[in-house]
């Protein structure tokens, strides 16, 4: 059967059975680890990972840096690997921050990001020497300001900027797209207004602007009218406040394949293309190229994960739908619940088989909206005990899930070189109620 398995880390077994992932056999991994379960294909997070620095590298020079945006993914192996590969990282709380921190990771090559950081988050930061905090508000300006006097120290920043892009229709919206909860806007004047103000905070060292627009994102389009907007706002900052960016941080946002109908993305063209186009505009400005910094999250893990699930029944109503309950859910990947995300499924013990019943595939939570994908195709003969991996779910999955109906979280087992390991181990029972005091 010739099948599109969206990445090159998926295949089949020679005997055409089994749906294989980082070379190894799917049923032989649930067997050894359970179900519900979350596969990483740690050379594939790698290979991602060295795609992006030698795309940068190649396309803005040395001082061009790759931040892991790690929300997508947040767990102590994961900051490992990202110090060995010589990523940075973003953080968005003192909870990602301090577990970057407990795997050794150099936080002074870490941006704390958050539209609303507590005064205690900052001291926390500081404390353990954050690189850069990304300034959202102006409230928080102050803040980090008095924490910095605190302790006598000067604290670089960035701050985060709007640059009114509207990331679906793809067009600079002059008014539009100021309506953000994160960032102070161009359009309004709030960002100039902040970078005047933050210029003369004697703790401070502004040491340049964020941006983040897209998501899903497949070619270079939204970020060069992105650059555009930026290198415009940070031209007329230099001619009318003296300022000089050293550090633009662009934000995230490619796109990794959910279905075989996503397009494949030439992550090496797309920024060489970025790169020859904010050179031209910077010296068309008659500015300095900042360094510029990307912060890919889901494009570094995603199609790095895969979750299998055993079937726990099959309920057909004639005329009307076909459910296959498997034992997940919404609790270990909430992304069609939250936002209608698509995902390809297989059914991984029977790879031969001709997948030809419609069905929706739903969670074991007592709520209706607990589905992990509608319309999908599996064997008609999917039973009780058969094993469905969905692929791609190594962003926003791990990172979103919860305990609704007090069910545990699935492991993270990591695959690597033909092995595997537990990074996260399976949650418990006795872990669920390890916090009651009464
Ligand atoms: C979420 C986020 C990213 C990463 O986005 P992806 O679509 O996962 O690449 C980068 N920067 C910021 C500020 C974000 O909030």
């Amino acid at each position: 059967m010739n099948r599109d398995l969206l990445c090159e880390n998926v295949s089949v077994s020679k005997d055409g059975q089994h749906l294989c992932f980082a070379g190894m056999d799917t049923t032989d991994l649930a067997r050894q680890y359970g179900t519900p379960l979350y596969l990483m294909d740690e050379d594939r997070i790698r290979a991602c990972c060295r795609a992006y620095l030698t795309a940068v590298h190649d396309a803005f020079g040395d001082s061009a840096r790759v931040m892991y945006a790690s929300k997508a993914s947040s767990f102590k192996r994961m900051y490992e690997i990202m110090r060995e590969e010589g990523m940075g990282v973003d953080v968005v709380s003192v909870g990602e921050l301090y577990t970057a921190f407990k795997a050794g990771f150099p936080l002074s090559n870490a941006y704390f990001h958050s539209n609303n950081k507590t005064d205690e988050d900052i001291a926390f930061a500081m404390e353990h020497g954050i690189g850069y905090f990304v300034v959202d508000n102006e409230e928080e300006l102050y803040a980090v300001e008095r924490e910095a006097a605190a302790r006598g120290i000067t604290q670089s920043v960035l701050l985060r900027i709007t640059p009114g892009i509207d990331p679906h229709t793809f067009e600079a919206v002059s008014t539009g797209k100021v309506d953000s909860k994160f960032g102070f806007a161009i359009d309004t004047g709030a960002a100039e207004d902040i970078l005047q103000k933050a210029m003369v905070q004697p703790h401070l060292s502004v040491k340049g602007l964020h941006c983040h627009v897209g998501s899903q994102v497949f070619d270079s389009e939204v970020f060069l009218l992105t650059a555009d907007v930026m290198l415009q706002f940070i031209a007329d900052m230099k001619v009318r406040h003296g300022f000089v960016t050293e550090l633009f941080d662009i934000g995230g946002g490619f796109g990794v394949r959910y279905l075989p109908s996503d397009p494949v993305l030439d992550l090496h063209g797309c920024m060489a293309e970025i790169g020859a186009f904010m050179k031209q505009k910077a010296a068309a400005l008659g500015i300095d190229l900042p360094a510029v910094a990307f912060e890919p999250g889901r494009s570094i893990v995603a199609d790095a994960g895969m979750t299998l699930y055993t079937v726990g029944n099959v309920k057909c109503i004639p005329e009307f739908i076909n459910y296959v309950s498997i034992d997940g859910g919404m609790t270990d990947n909430v992304r069609y619940a939250l936002y209608g995300a698509p995902y390809t499924l297989f059914q991984a013990n029977a790879m031969n088989k001709p997948h030809d019943m419609t069905c929706t595939v739903v969670g074991r939570c007592c709520e209706s909206g607990d589905i992990i994908q509608p319309d999908v195709k599996l064997p008609a003969t999917i039973e009780r005990g058969d094993l469905v991996g969905v692929l791609t779910t190594g962003a926003y999955h791990y990172s979103m899930a919860s305990n609704y109906n007090r069910l545990t979280r699935p492991p993270i087992v990591m695959l690597s070189g033909g092995d595997s390991y537990v990074a996260v181990r399976r949650e418990t029972i006795d872990d669920l109620i390890a916090l009651y005091q009464k």
